[in-house]
């Protein structure tokens, strides 16, 4: 098979021939059709989260399992499914049996533990797949695996009430996927972004109006929820001022900088802040289907798997339009 390889921190992807994997106990081999590409890809690669290289990155997988390995019940060959980023944990700490293995300190990540997407074929345990309803695209499923999962549980994890305003803050690739999921579940939706350059899109997203900054926010009239999918922790943080009482941040992008919390305004307003990643696996359920149902579209450039670096350079340049695909 082949595969995109990041042979060491701040260097290029490169495709490599690699031996075709076999899938082991309770695994299963897929055929990755589409693997998009996620901006903690960009990080992974610069060796800010350390780890070892080389390595295949990728974790927004879609493809077709042609392999089963022993043990493996419940997916068969010709399966359609993607993969979740944090794919095991280990089954007896207190998370595990609380039913929350995300928490757990041996949770098994896509492209930390196991093998990336950004390859023909990945090996991933049965159990971390996901089945992808019937007339999803892979190209449209690729990237709800993380971008939309991150944007839609923010979204659920906020807790809107009827009648809520919803602002978004960094209109990329998980911010474009959050002004859907907040208008197709019937919310006044409000578009936070410096870049006038993106105002036509956003309009075509379903943006209700568009704002350049907490202050601008504000004289709208303010949100309830903010959803906070910019890598700039500070943008999130100036968009509180545009916080109404009880209003709630999301935090889902993060930069390794101090957050400036605006406390003063929160003990007032009593406003909350609130982290977010991949939270409950229904979220994920729920969002692969509003895709399924054409209610969210993900705007992707499509690449080849030979041409994966022209993409990563375009996604360091924060020219990508919303998502890349790597299209296999
Ligand atoms: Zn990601
Ligand atoms: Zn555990």
């Amino acid at each position: 098979m082949r595969a995109a390889i990041a042979s060491g921190a701040k260097q290029p992807w490169q495709v490599h021939t690699l031996a075709d994997p076999e899938p082991g106990f309770n695994q299963v081999l897929v055929r990755v059709r589409a693997s998009g590409i996620c901006h903690n890809d960009l990080r992974q690669s610069s060796g800010e989260f350390g780890g070892h290289f080389p390595k295949t990155l990728g974790h927004e997988p879609a493809g077709e399992i042609v392999a089963v390995g022993p043990g493996v019940h419940h997916r068969k060959v010709g399966d359609r499914v993607g993969v979740m980023l944090w794919q095991g944990a280990c089954g007896r700490c207190e998370w595990c049996q609380r039913g929350k293995p995300i928490f757990c300190a041996e949770s098994v990540g896509t492209s930390m533990h196991m093998p990336g997407s950004h390859a023909e074929l990945m090996i991933a345990l049965a159990d971390a797949t996901v089945l992808l309803p019937d007339g999803l695209s892979y190209e449209q499923a690729a990237p709800i695996f993380c971008a939309g999962y991150t944007a839609y549980s923010g979204l659920r994890s906020a807790e809107p009430r009827p009648g809520d305003i919803i602002a978004v803050v960094g209109i990329g690739g998980l911010g474009h996927l959050a002004i859907q999921y907040a208008k197709a579940a019937g919310f006044r939706t409000i578009a936070l972004c410096r870049n006038p350059d993106k105002d036509s899109l956003i309009r075509k997203l379903g943006a209700d109006e568009i704002v350049r900054d907490g202050n601008g926010l504000a004289a709208a009239g303010g949100a309830d929820i903010v959803l906070g999918t910019s890598v700039s922790t500070e943008a999130q943080i100036e968009a509180m001022q545009g916080l109404r009482p009880e209003g709630r941040l999301v935090v889902m992008g993060f930069e390794r900088k101090p957050l400036p919390l605006p406390v003063g305004a929160m003990i007032a307003r009593r406003l909350r802040v609130i982290g977010s990643q991949h939270n409950e696996r229904e979220h994920l359920y729920e969002a692969l289907a509003l895709s399924a149902q054409g209610k969210v579209t993900a705007f992707t450039e499509t690449y080849r798997l030979d041409d994966i670096d022209t993409a990563r350079e375009r996604l360091e340049q924060g020219k990508v339009r919303f998502r890349a695909v790597v299209v296999m």
